[in-house]
C-alpha cells in the first residue's frame, strides 16, 4: 500500500523495522535512516531478503531531511529517533507534504521538560497542508491512551479516575541500565512527580509517593507516582476524569543508583568544561551505560502495563482494568531486542498501519485517543501484544 521512512535505528527502530517488514501488503517499501548508517545496515541484514533499504540522515538538519524525503517519496515518516528531533522532522514533513508520526513528545535539549504544546502548535499548518501528524504512538504514551479510549467507548458512560500502571519485572543482569535511551529515561524519571486532581495539576517531589501494586502474573511491586506525558492529552480529551495518575515500578537498587547519579552531578544537562572541552554529564553517562538495544540477550521476566479505571456505567459505579504482559525472552526471540523496545515498536508499526490503510485519517495534529480504538486493539492481538481485561475488581487505588 505504500512506502514508509523510519528514522532512528536504536532498540525501538529495530523492532519497528522488523514488524513493518512482516507486512509487505501494507509496507511495500521500507527505508530505515539514522545518524549512524552502519546500525541501519545491521538491522536490515538481520531482517534479510532485501526488505529494508538504508540511508544516513542527521534528523537535526531540516534541509538534509527534506532532501531524503524528496528523494524517497514516502507516504509516512515514522520517527523513532529521539524526542529532540520531533520538530525538525515535523518541519521537513510540512515542507514535503508527507504524514508524520512519533512515540514521544518534543523535549528541548537544554530543558528537561516534555510537553505537547510545541507539537500541538503545528495543528493548523498540518491541516492547511492536508497531512496528518500522529503523536505518541508507542506503549505509554500510545497503547495506554488507546486502552483509555477503548474503556470510554465500551465500558463507561463516564470515567472519573484513571491510573496507568507500568511494571517492568524483568532482570537484565546488569547493576544499572535503562530500558530505553538513557539520556531521555533519566531526564524523565528524575523529574518532579505530577498528577491531575479536580481540574488542576498537583506536583510532588520525585518518587515521593509510592505504593505496592499487584501486577497480573507478576505479583506485588513497589510502584511510584511519576509524571508521564500521556496524562496531558488524556485529561484534555476525557474531561470527566477528576483524577489521572501514572505509576511506575522501580527497584531499590535502581533508585539507589539514580540517587547517586543525581547527587554526584552526572544527571546534569548543562555543559561543563573537561580538559578544555564542553561536555554534558548526562550525555557522557549515556556513553558509558549499557546500550538498551543490546540488553535483550539475557533478559528474563516480563513487563505489565495497563490502565485501572473507575467510573459509572448505567448509573452504577464500575471498576475496570485492561493490560498487556510482554515477556522479554519472547521479544528477543522475535526481534533480537528486549521487551521495552518491543512494546514501543509494535504499537508504532500498528499506528503506521492505521495511517497507511486509511483506518485512521485526518488533517492536522492528533493524539492517538482521538481515533477509533477498535481496529488498533484488534491488531495488538495479532501483532504480538495480546491484552486482557477485567471488570468489578479491586483496583488497589
Ligand atoms: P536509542 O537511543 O536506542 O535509539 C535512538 C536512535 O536515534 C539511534 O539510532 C540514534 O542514532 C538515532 N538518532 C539520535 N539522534 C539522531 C539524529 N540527530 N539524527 C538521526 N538519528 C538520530 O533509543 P530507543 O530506540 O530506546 O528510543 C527511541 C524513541 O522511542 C525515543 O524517542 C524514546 O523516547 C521513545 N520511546 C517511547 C516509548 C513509548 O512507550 N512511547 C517507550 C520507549 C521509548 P545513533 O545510533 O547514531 O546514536
Amino acid at each position: 500500500m505504500g512506502k514508509v521512512l523510519i528514522i532512528g535505528a536504536g532498540g525501538v527502530g529495530r523492532v519497528v523495522a522488523f514488524k513493518c517488514a512482516q507486512h509487505p501488503d501494507v509496507f511495500e517499501d521500507i527505508l530505515l535512516a539514522s545518524r549512524t548508517k552502519s546500525k541501519c545496515d545491521q538491522i536490515a541484514a538481520a531482517i534479510g531478503g532485501n526488505r529494508v533499504k538504508t540511508a544516513k540522515v542527521d534528523a537535526d538538519n531540516v534541509p538534509e531531511l527534506v532532501a531524503l524525503i524528496k528523494d524517497y517519496q514516502p507516504d509516512l515518516v515514522l520517527h523513532v529517533a529521539l524526542p529532540y528531533q520531533d520538530l525538525t522532522i515535523m518541519d521537513a514533513c510540512l515542507e514535503t507534504g508527507v504524514n508524520y508520526m512519533d512515540t514521544a513528545n518534543y523535549e528541548p535539549k537544554d530543558v528537561a521538560k516534555f510537553e505537547y504544546k510545541w507539537q500541538w502548535a503545528y495543528h493548523d499548518r498540518f491541516k492547511e497542508a492536508g497531512i496528518m501528524a500522529l503523536l505518541g504512538c508507542g506503549f505509554d504514551p500510545g497503547v495506554t491512551s488507546i486502552f483509555t479510549k477503548h474503556a470510554a467507548k465500551h465500558h463507561f458512560d463516564e470515567m472519573h479516575m484513571l491510573d496507568i500502571v507500568d511494571c517492568n519485572a524483568g532482570d537484565h543482569g546488569k547493576a544499572f541500565a535503562t530500558n530505553f535511551n538513557p539520556e531521555i529515561n533519566i531526564r524523565e524519571v528524575t523529574q518532579k512527580g505530577k498528577y491531575w486532581k479536580n481540574g488542576q495539576w498537583v506536583e510532588t517531589e520525585p518518587h515521593e509517593i509510592g505504593k505496592m501494586l499487584t501486577y497480573p502474573g507478576i505479583g506485588p511491586k513497589k510502584s511510584y507516582l511519576i509524571y508521564h506525558e500521556e496524562l496531558e492529552s488524556l485529561v484534555k480529551n476525557f474531561p470527566s476524569l477528576n483524577q489521572a495518575r501514572f505509576w511506575m515500578t522501580f527497584g531499590d537498587e535502581y533508585l539507589t543508583h539514580l540517587r547517586v547519579i543525581q547527587n554526584i552531578g552526572m544527571a546534569g544537562i548543562a555543559p561543563v568544561k573537561f580538559k578544555g572541552v564542553d561536555i554534558v554529564p548526562l550525555e557522557f553517562l549515556k556513553a558509558v551505560l549499557p546500550d538498551p538495544g543490546e540488553l535483550g540477550e539475557n533478559y528474563t521476566g516480563e513487563t505489565s502495563i495497563g490502565c485501572r479505571i473507575r467510573g459509572v456505567k448505567d448509573g452504577k459505579e464500575k471498576t475496570y482494568y485492561v493490560w498487556n504482559n510482554c515477556r522479554h525472552e519472547d521479544a528477543y526471540a522475535e526481534t533480537g531486542t528486549q521487551g521495552v523496545s518491543y512494546t514501543t515498536g509494535v504499537p508504532a508499526m500498528i499506528g503506521a498501519r492505521m495511517i497507511m490503510t486509511g483506518e485512521w485519517s485526518g488533517q492536522g495534529v492528533f493524539n492517538v485517543e482521538e481515533f477509533n480504538p477498535d481496529p488498533f486493539m484488534a491488531r495488538l492481538k495479532l501483532d504480538g501484544l495480546p491484552w486482557h481485561e477485567e471488570t468489578g475488581i479491586d483496583l488497589e487505588l
